[in-house]
């Protein structure tokens, strides 16, 4: 039984995850609001080698204020956002909270960019916040 799974709004792309999530946090940058479209992404980094996915993704890829490079690949039917990389972490995937099945899996660790977060949104009180991505 694979300990993730999930997969995009018409069904095109989906996943199976099985192995330890490394992490997992709310980011309320501006680059993930925009590219989902939601007050901000619940990330959840597992191991590239841990996810297997079934389906074509396209990918969009662009470059962050640190100068890293990130990929964002999607379904190209829906549109839906599925994985997330980063050129300076090799090998970890950012799954979706929302895409996920598994829902009782989903517990993120702390909150980052909070200093981008929109003013509706109440942090959790019992996480720690980063005002930017702590190093
Ligand atoms: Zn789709
Ligand atoms: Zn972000």
């Amino acid at each position: 039984m694979p300990k993730l799974t999930g997969n995009c709004l018409c069904g095109n792309v989906s996943f199976e995850a099985d192995g330890d999530i490394a992490l997992q946090a709310n980011c309320h940058c501006t680059d993930c609001q925009q590219v989902t479209g939601a007050a901000f992404a619940t990330l959840i980094f597992m191991s590239e080698d841990d996810v297997k996915i079934t389906g074509e993704t396209k990918r969009f890829e662009h470059s962050v204020d640190s100068g890293n490079s990130l990929t964002k690949d999607f379904c190209p039917n829906c549109g839906s956002q599925m994985f997330g990389g980063n050129a300076a972490r090799p090998g970890s995937l950012a799954l979706r909270a929302g895409s996920i099945n598994e829902q009782e899996h989903i517990k993120p660790q702390f909150n980052v960019y909070a200093s981008r977060k929109l003013d509706c949104v109440t942090l959790d009180s019992s996480i720690p916040a980063f005002e930017k991505m702590p190093v």
